[in-house]
């Protein structure tokens, strides 16, 4: 018995045995298991060593403290591994959602996923980092000599797919294989969640480093922060400000953690659930916070908002990024002689804009600036 799964699955957890399998089936391992190889296919990937130069908020300009995506994604991988082995999840295909969560985004975060977003809009398109992501693990990273992609088992494409959001399937008929109209097991569920807590948490915090929040604008725009912080300030009245600060944070994570683990277990109780085809069939999410702490978490995402994602500071920079994305991908659109080969080959088969998109997604943050400078610097 494994030691990290001791208390064993739950019946409604997605148990390894009934996976549905690879697109190129595979002989199995004789240690590992089907979703720990997936896991470990991620970890070995280009797309999962580029999320290390890949800015969550903040570009490292300022402190090197601060997340990049690959710390963001090892956090939420920790968030995740909490969660299911209290809930008797499968916890290795959670570490497997949680480690490719992020893979699909741009360089410079959700500022790029915009302005890339924008820029294919132009051309009637869109762009979406949980399809680039699909399309990474199953085409861009070349790797093996048997398939292409990384072949990952139908559960851990599914769940890249649907952890954060649904896709009507009449728009999206190409993904017909995924089950559209169910909903993903429990352990695709939870990654949203954590995701969300792990940044709320860490956005806190490197603000906080940042000096662009203070302890008193936090506790002015989060009630549970400012309860939280009261009850340490009490405690350890005589401390510095800093060391207050980490112990509320620590305790906020564990006060959202703690929630949606124990408001996830009341649910499932209360609905019987006790299958994955249960899970699947019903018509909302069971992984949820209560209804009370998802307002508080709520507080917080917009008091980040309104206070961090749209400090005069980081709108500024925020107008750099969308200027280096759009200056790069209009001259490689009107250039595409100038992409590297691979990509070139690409436009024979789909649109210019397209594979011009794909390939800036997969650039890092420097990478962006250095092709920025190399081709349309002055
Ligand atoms: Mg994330």
């Amino acid at each position: 018995m494994r030691h990290s799964q001791k208390r064993g699955l739950a019946s409604y957890a997605m148990a390894v045995e009934a996976t549905l399998g690879r697109r190129f089936p595979e002989p199995p391992h004789p240690y590992r298991n089907e979703y720990e190889r997936d896991r470990d296919r991620i970890i070995h990937s280009r797309a999962f060593r580029r999320l290390e130069d890949k800015t969550q908020v903040f570009t490292r300009r300022s402190s090197d403290h601060f997340r990049n995506r690959l710390t963001h994604t090892l956090e939420v991988a920790q968030i995740s591994r909490t969660v299911a082995l209290a809930l008797g999840l499968n916890a290795d295909l959670v570490e497997a959602l949680a480690l490719v969560h992020d893979v699909g985004h741009p360089p410079f975060g959700h500022v790029g996923e915009g302005a890339l977003h924008r820029l294919m809009q132009s051309h009637g398109d869109s762009f979406d980092h949980n399809l680039h992501a699909l399309r990474i693990v199953e085409s861009f990273e070349q790797k093996y000599v048997e398939y292409p992609g990384l072949n990952l088992t139908f559960e851990v494409r599914e769940g890249i797919i649907k952890h954060s959001r649904g896709y009507d399937p009449k728009l999206y008929p190409e993904l017909g294989e995924y089950r559209l109209n169910d909903q993903p097991p429990l352990e695709a569920q939870l990654i949203d969640l954590a995701d969300e807590i792990a940044y709320n948490c860490s956005d806190l915090d490197d603000g906080y480093e940042s000096k662009l929040l203070t302890v008193p604008l936090i506790r002015k725009g989060s009630p549970l922060f400012n309860q939280i912080y009261s009850s340490v300030d009490r405690k350890y009245h005589d401390a510095i400000e800093k060391l207050k600060f980490n112990e509320a944070l620590k305790r906020l994570m564990d006060t959202l953690v703690t929630d949606l683990i124990e408001a996830t277990r009341q649910r499932i109780q209360r609905g019987r659930v006790r299958s994955v085809a249960h899970v699947r069939s019903r018509h909302d999410r069971l992984m949820t916070m209560s209804p009370r702490m998802a307002r508080q978490n709520k507080r917080i995402k917009e008091f980040l908002y309104a206070k961090l994602y749209s400090h005069p500071k980081v709108r500024a920079e925020r107008k750099l990024i969308v200027k280096h994305v759009d200056g790069l991908f209009r001259f490689f659109v009107n250039h595409p002689r100038r992409l590297p080969d691979s990509y070139r080959a690409q436009v024979e088969r789909e649109s210019v804009h397209r594979v011009v998109c794909d390939y800036i997604a997969g650039m890092t943050d420097h990478y962006l600036q250095d092709q920025y400078q190399k081709f349309l610097g002055k």
